[in-house]
């Protein structure tokens, strides 16, 4: 499946640390490209580094305007999945949302404009309490992806994780070391 993430809302220019996070999330969890708006640009520098020493190709772009990539996300066949407290609980609509092919995950910051609900296929709650938008973005990729994006491992990263019972292994390149 192919997933991609739009961060939205108010404030968000004050947020940048959670957007990061939002962003790290997205990355590790199975998404290929988040959409972001009134973000540092810093960002995309701190992902392209995370990519070159981790791997992958994942993707950062800066928009202008939320609701045309709404709209060229539903022209390329993606359903669109809002995360909210409000909506339906995922335990109902998990299964369905596995058998889409490509999805649009929007993520909200501190306000959420109306629309977003209305141009929404699915508005879907982790829970009906508040929490965050990192903690709902994570359970969501797992839901969907049923932990298959915590076993995958990226040929072009300069180093690999050997996982360990204590202290760390890395593998860089062909060399092997702790520390
Ligand atoms: N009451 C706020 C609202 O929805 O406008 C909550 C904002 S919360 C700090 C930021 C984002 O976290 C929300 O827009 C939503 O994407 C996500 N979020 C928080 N709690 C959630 C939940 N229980 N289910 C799904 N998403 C949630």
């Amino acid at each position: 499946m192919k997933i991609e993430v739009l961060r939205i809302g108010t404030r968000l220019v004050r947020d940048d640390r959670v957007t990061t996070h939002v962003t790290l999330v997205s990355r590790a969890f199975g998404a290929s490209k988040i959409y972001m708006y009134d973000a540092n640009p810093e960002i995309k520098e701190t992902i392209s580094k995370v990519n070159k020493m981790w791997g992958s190709d994942f993707k950062v772009e800066i928009i202008e305007n939320w609701k045309d990539i709404i709209k060229l996300k539903k022209k390329e066949s993606f359903k669109i999945v809002h995360l909210t407290m409000y909506g339906e609980n995922i335990d109902t609509v998990q299964d369905e949302i596995r058998k889409e092919e490509k999805i649009l995950i929007i993520v909200g910051a501190e306000k959420v404009p109306r629309e977003a609900y209305d141009m929404a296929d699915y508005n879907i709650a982790i829970g009906n309490q508040p929490h965050s938008e990192i903690s709902a973005l994570a359970i969501l990729l797992d839901r969907i992806l049923q932990g298959q994006q915590l076993q995958k491992k990226y040929s072009d990263s300069q180093r690999e994780i050997i996982p360990t019972k204590k202290g760390k292994n890395v593998i860089t390149k062909n060399a092997s070391s702790s520390d």
